[in-house]
């Protein structure tokens, strides 16, 4: 009987374990995973800060279910790993061999190294834990600070506003998320912010937490001004968990470096989901994504392997369908901006390099209030889109930028000044999917 190890108790591992189980009845599941609250949706924190959502319904698995594939969940962290000899090593020091390893270790927010970041009420939210901090700080806190960019910093902002709090929202830079949208893109979100009472401090730069008896009085800006608050929230980046793969001597770059059977360096461990570095092979690099469904799709193509199967890892277009202040907004593809984002280091939460990627492509726009498309076009095809508020457009996209539509027969058109962009592509979508009905490109 096989023994099969996975390291990790998120999504990556348990589609892996799903996988192991299809392929190998009889074998041994063991996974383990430091989070004392288990298996549960990473992106519904945010919705359970804003109070939209209960805890419970954040659990997509039920004991049952863990049950169904018989796999032993460890409350342990694993602190080792020796490749020679097949086993991982618990933090307790216990030996645990395995045949076939899983490393899904996910990644972690990256917390600045600022006087005063070790204050009571300096927050991040990576985790269950981290979003029940918070709730429980924002009981008592009139006002907060919020520092970095993309998804999980606005979800922050939003889940304190909705709380009651007052957010000051710090921008090292000019404007939001500037590697990813454009200016309008930009000045849209942050205006509703706006709206909903944000205070945003642009070209604002931390110098100093200050503390009072071990907790969080205020922050002290570079240029002298302090803001009074009983919160810091921080989103500036994530970083793949690799080191346990490193300290093993596995190939690592930015996170563990696997071939596109998931599997690392050595044949029998395998690697997958945010601490995962992927080769893309449309753009000939190996690239991090940090999206729930990528790693999914990726557990589930290193749980067949794992189990003897010849399951190739494609990497699909990413997508996020994620809410920007409260709109609604489809990232798709290549949508890069030129110039550096001050605000973040490298990857967030539910990003993908992909994104920032700047496209060799010219950009068609509609609309410049709350419902806008954004459209990246590359010779014959559309290699990107953002789309804001009205959804209606947002898979045929996906489809067209996935199936590599050749849009050559509205591309003009497309790119004419004040072109009705959507009302095209819907009339050039009902003629594609009718020619390319035959193939299904599914999210
Ligand atoms: C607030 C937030 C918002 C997000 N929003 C979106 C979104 O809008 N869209 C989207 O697609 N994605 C989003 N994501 C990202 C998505 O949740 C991740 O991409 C996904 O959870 C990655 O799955 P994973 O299994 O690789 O890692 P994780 O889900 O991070 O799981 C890794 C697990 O491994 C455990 N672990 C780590 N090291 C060890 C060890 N040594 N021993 C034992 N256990 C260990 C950790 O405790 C953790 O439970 C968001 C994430 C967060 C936190």
């Amino acid at each position: 009987m096989k023994r099969y190890v996975m390291v990790g108790g998120g999504v990556a591992a348990l589609a892996a374990a799903e996988a192991v189980r299809r392929q190998d009845a009889g074998s041994e599941i063991l996974l383990f995973s430091e989070d004392p609250f288990g298996f549960y949706s990473r992106p519904g924190l945010a919705y359970l800060l804003t109070g939209e959502v209960p805890e419970k319904q954040l659990f997509p698995f039920s004991a049952q279910d863990f049950r169904r594939l018989r796999l032993r969940l460890l409350h342990h962290r694993v602190a080792a790993v020796d490749l020679r000899a097949h086993v991982v090593v618990t933090a307790e020091g216990k030996e645990v061999g395995y045949d076939r390893l899983l490393l899904a270790t996910g990644s972690s927010a990256v917390m600045p190294s600022l006087p005063g970041a070790a204050l009571e009420g300096v927050v991040k939210l990576d985790d269950m834990q981290d979003a029940r901090r918070i709730l429980k700080l924002a009981r008592r806190a009139r006002r907060a600070v919020v520092v970095g960019g993309g998804i999980t910093a606005l979800e922050l902002v939003e889940g304190l506003a909705a709380r009651g709090v007052r957010v000051h929202y710090l921008l090292r830079g000019e404007r939001y998320w500037r590697r990813v949208l454009d200016e309008h893109e930009s000045a849209i979100v942050e205006r509703k912010l706006e709206e909903d009472g944000v205070r945003i401090h642009r070209h604002a730069e931390v110098a100093e937490i200050l503390g009072k008896r071990g907790r969080v009085a205020g922050v002290r800006l570079k240029n002298g001004e302090v803001i009074k608050c009983k919160m810091v929230a921080i989103a500036v980046g994530v970083r793949p968990n690799k080191g346990l793969a490193e300290a093993a001597g596995l190939r690592c770059g930015r996170g563990v470096l696997v071939d596109a059977f998931m599997r690392t360096g050595d044949p029998d461990v395998f690697a997958a989901g945010d601490v995962a570095e992927v080769y893309d092979p449309l753009s000939g690099r190996t690239v991090l994504d940090t999206l729930w469904p990528t790693a999914r799709t990726q557990g589930r193509a290193a749980g067949l392997n794992m189990a003897g199967a010849n399951h190739p890892y494609r990497r699909k277009v990413p997508i996020n369908v994620t809410r920007l202040a409260g709109i609604t907004t489809t990232i798709i593809g290549t949508v890069g901006q030129p110039g550096a984002d001050k605000d973040t280091l490298g990857i967030v939460r539910g990003d993908s390099e992909t994104w920032r990627t700047l496209p060799d492509a010219i950009a068609a726009q509609e609309g410049f209030e709350v419902n806008r498309i954004r459209l990246m076009i590359a010779g014959r095809h559309i290699v990107g889109a953002i789309i804001m508020g009205n959804q209606l457009l947002s898979q045929p996209l996906y489809r067209m930028i996935a199936g590599q539509a050749d849009i050559a027969p509205v591309r003009e058109q497309l790119l004419r000044p004040g072109a009705p962009i959507a009302d095209i592509l819907a009339a050039f979508w009902e003629q594609w999917r009718v020619q390319d009905g035959n193939r299904t490109v599914s999210v």
